[in-house]
């Protein structure tokens, strides 16, 4: 069967991860999002097992010993983690899944499986960053003055990623990352078994 393509993507904070997975997965089928395990305080608006599963720190420490996460970091002061379970089950099924990850999850990951992809997604500015963090109105004044001091630690990580995303213009950044998608999907390894018929009768 085939297996599916593994993506991750990292950004700082505030860069706008989530809004562009959102759409893409909205706009292009077969993509799986893995919903990742944290310690963080629930923000307004998110949903337990569907933005994250919001965890006690016993819970994701037990799950550590339990060998559970795929990978996990510490971001923020706050532990944040990958369940192994369900991304393998996923990519078993042949689904296309998505990572949303800081670069510490993504060094794990892409020694643990060198063939994901991955993406890092930069602000256009500092400035718009910070007015970024300001205008999503979800995080006190220290949290997001903590966000923007880890920002440039984040992104002086760009090198070890496969593609580089600006998001200046949000429909253009969509549109790149659905490019990317689209690239890896028409590989060779990956067309070669779903085109098996027709290459054959093409070289009969
Ligand atoms: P947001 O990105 O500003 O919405 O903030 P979040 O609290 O959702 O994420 C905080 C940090 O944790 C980010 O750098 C994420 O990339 C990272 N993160 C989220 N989920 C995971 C995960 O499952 N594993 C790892 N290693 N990092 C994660
Ligand atoms: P992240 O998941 O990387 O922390 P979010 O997706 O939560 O980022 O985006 C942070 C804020 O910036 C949100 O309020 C979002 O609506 C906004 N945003 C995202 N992309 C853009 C863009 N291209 N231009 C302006 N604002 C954006
Ligand atoms: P937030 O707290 O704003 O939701 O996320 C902050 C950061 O945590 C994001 O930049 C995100 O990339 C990272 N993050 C979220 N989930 C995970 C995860 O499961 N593993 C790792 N390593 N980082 C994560």
């Amino acid at each position: 069967m085939a297996k599916g393509n593994l993506f991750v993507i990292s950004a700082p904070s505030g860069a706008g991860k989530t809004s562009l997975v959102k759409r893409l997965r909205a706009e292009m089928a077969g993509l799986a999002v893995s919903v990742s395990h944290t310690t963080r305080a629930q923000r307004p608006g998110e949903a337990d097992g569907q933005d994250y599963f919001f965890v006690a720190k016993e819970v994701f420490e037990r799950m550590i010993g339990e060998a559970a996460f795929l990978e996990h970091a510490k971001v923020f002061d706050n532990y944040y983690g990958t369940a192994q379970s369900s991304v393998e089950a996923a990519l078993a099924r042949g689904e296309d899944v998505i990572l949303e990850i800081d670069w510490q999850g993504a060094r794990q990951v892409r020694h643990l499986l060198p063939g994901c992809i991955s993406v890092f997604i930069l602000p256009p500015s500092l400035e718009a960053l910070s007015q970024r963090l300001q205008n999503r109105g979800q995080d006190s004044e220290d949290v997001i003055a903590r966000r923007m001091n880890d920002a440039i630690a984040e992104m002086s990580h760009y090198a070890e990623y496969d593609y580089l995303v600006v998001n200046d213009d949000f429909e253009t950044a969509l549109g790149e990352l659905k490019s990317i998608v689209t690239a890896v999907r028409l590989r060779e390894e990956r067309q070669s078994e779903a085109l098996a018929g027709l290459l054959q009768g093409l070289l009969a």
